[in-house]
């Protein structure tokens, strides 16, 4: 389903009625912004599960697509996978800061990775053996 440009709309609806059901304020600018599928958490593009959606800029939507695979550009060839961004050095530093408390989006941005990255590792969902 499309409409106009923005694809998407069905997830879009969905993601606004979570906010009104969990009393969680909109975004003032979510008018301006895509509503992103989180890419890793699952595949599917048509999916509208509000808990895999969240507000983004255009091009912060275009990086996790690429991070997906969904956009596929040559020199990511083989690290759309999960933690693949990572080497073990960073995880490991990344494992002690999350103990220290650090925040999940802080990390994120440091070493440039999607907080589900770093969620996954915190999780022990992926990294495990470090
Ligand atoms: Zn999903």
């Amino acid at each position: 389903m499309k409409v106009g440009n923005k694809p998407c709309t069905i997830s879009r609806v969905s993601l606004i009625f979570w906010h009104l059901d969990n009393y969680i304020p909109l975004p003032e600018n979510h008018e301006k912004l895509d509503c992103a599928h989180n890419p890793i958490q699952c595949h599917d593009r048509r999916c509208c599960n509000p808990e895999h959606l969240s507000w983004k800029t255009a091009s912060d939507n275009a990086k996790d697509k690429i991070l997906d695979g969904t956009l596929k550009l040559p020199d990511i060839k083989g690290s759309k996978h999960c933690g693949s961004k990572l080497n073990e050095d960073q995880v490991r530093d990344i494992k002690k800061q999350l103990e220290e408390n650090e925040k999940i989006c802080i990390l994120a941005k440091k070493y440039g990775v999607n907080s589900g990255t770093i969620y996954d590792i915190r999780n022990g969902k992926t990294w495990k053996h470090i």
